[in-house]
């Protein structure tokens, strides 16, 4: 096949996962690898980066998970304006909760992060327009923050061009392969040759993932609202989330913002962008969470979005070499909070540096390898109303 573009590696999806990719792959100081990173759309982004309100809490019960996400918050913090240190707090309306808190509190510490059981009070003083009434327990976490996801996918983007990397706007619609081997990509800017590829498309890796080992990545619907315009506010509330509810809210500065995963999970096929058509039933789950915010902040929707990101069987993304096709990699299923980290734990796999097992293992994409895509399908949306589980896995 005749090829239009000829690299080393091409990574297909500029996300902020693809774009940290092209970013940590060129930084190793060899420029003389040729790297391209296809999106069909750099400006505006159509994935989930571009509508993510940027939660990022370091604490997860998965020990990877928050390893992935320490590393993460280590490298946003040196992006300009890419990381804001808000803190985050979560609040237990049960004794059950305010005891799966102090659980969630122990094993923070221990994992080296900063956490603090508070009071009500306290708590009320961080986030005043956010918190009302009698909470059984407050937990802080002073490091956490709010990523400005298109903010840092700009900056891996432009510090990967500045390295050579090219950015190529095109629509990738087959992934070429012979012999187990991958040979390039297929685009509507014609076939790019290269020696290793890499599927960093989100909630639109199904399509390219073709493979006899189901990749279970399935795309969920999730209803967030934007409050109407205040003033700037003097002081940044921290994100406030009610684990038991499934509530988060957060200060965007001059506007509130509530999402909620307290409904039954929808699977959602994307079309072009990572927004799908609004759910009827998603306007009683707002109206519910707007319940846990003060009167006096006269939180009013100005614009409500059902946002589309993936879910998979164990939470976990998958990230690693696909194990059918030599040369051929994946990135997918990445949360923000977790994106600098699996793309840095990937360049490490694709430059043939030491790796941490246990992060191989858990990540690997080849896990689910045997098993049923429904059944699999089925797990995943059972998980959605379990992403703040707050009861210990031995539990
Ligand atoms: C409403 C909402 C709230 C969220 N809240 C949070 C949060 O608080 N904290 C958090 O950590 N995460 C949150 N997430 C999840 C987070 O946004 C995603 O996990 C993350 O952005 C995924 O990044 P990505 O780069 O893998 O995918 P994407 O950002 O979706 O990027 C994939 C890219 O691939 C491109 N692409 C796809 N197919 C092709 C193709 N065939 N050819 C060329 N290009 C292609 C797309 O155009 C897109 O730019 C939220 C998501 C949503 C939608």
């Amino acid at each position: 096949m005749e090829a239009s573009y000829s690299a080393d590696l091409a990574i297909i999806g500029a996300g902020i996962v693809g774009s940290a990719l092209g970013y940590f792959l060129s930084s190793s100081g060899d420029n003389s690898k040729k790297i391209v990173l296809i999106d069909r759309s750099f400006a505006p982004l159509k994935g989930s980066t571009g509508h993510a309100p940027g939660f990022v809490g370091q604490y997860n019960e998965s020990e990877v998970l928050t390893r992935l996400a320490k590393e993460t918050v280590h490298e946003y913090r040196r992006i300009p304006a890419g990381f804001d240190v808000v803190g985050g707090l979560e609040l237990a309306t049960s004794p059950a909760g305010a005891e799966r808190l102090k659980q969630r509190h122990d094993s923070a510490k221990r994992a080296g992060l900063e956490a603090e059981l508070i009071t009500t009070e306290q708590a009320i003083r961080m986030a005043p327009a956010l918190i009302k009434g009698e909470y059984t327990a407050a937990l802080h976490f002073a490091g956490d923050g709010a990523a400005n996801a298109i903010r840092i996918t700009t900056f891996f983007q432009d510090e990967a061009r500045a390295r050579g990397v090219q950015l190529l706007q095109a629509d990738a619609t087959k992934i070429q392969q012979a012999n187990g081997q991958v040979e390039g990509v297929m685009t509507t800017a014609g076939f790019v040759q290269a020696k290793k590829v890499i599927i960093a498309t989100g909630i639109w890796a199904p399509e390219l993932s073709d493979f006899q080992t189901p990749i279970p990545i399935i795309p969920v619907a999730h209803p967030y609202m934007y409050g109407k315009y205040h003033e700037l506010s003097e002081h940044r509330a921290p994100w406030v989330r009610w684990p038991e509810h499934h509530v988060y809210a957060r200060d965007h500065g001059t506007f509130y913002g509530l999402g909620s995963y307290d409904h039954p999970p929808f699977a959602q096929q994307p079309n072009e962008t990572a927004i799908g058509d609004w759910i009827e039933d998603f306007g009683a789950t707002l109206d519910t969470a707007m319940k846990f915010i003060p009167d006096s902040t006269n939180l009013e929707i100005r614009e409500k979005f059902n946002g589309i990101f993936s879910m998979t069987p164990d939470n976990m993304p998958l990230v690693g070499a696909v194990a059918e096709v030599a040369g051929l990699y994946m990135a997918a299923a990445v949360w923000v909070t977790h994106a600098a980290g699996s793309a840095k734990f990937l360049a490490q796999m694709i430059q043939g540096e030491a790796l941490d097992e246990t992060l191989k293992k858990a990540l690997d994409p080849n896990r689910f390898k045997g098993r049923e895509m429904k059944e699999l399908t089925q797990e995943s949306l059972d998980g959605y109303n379990h992403i703040y589980k707050t009861v210990a896995s031995s539990e």
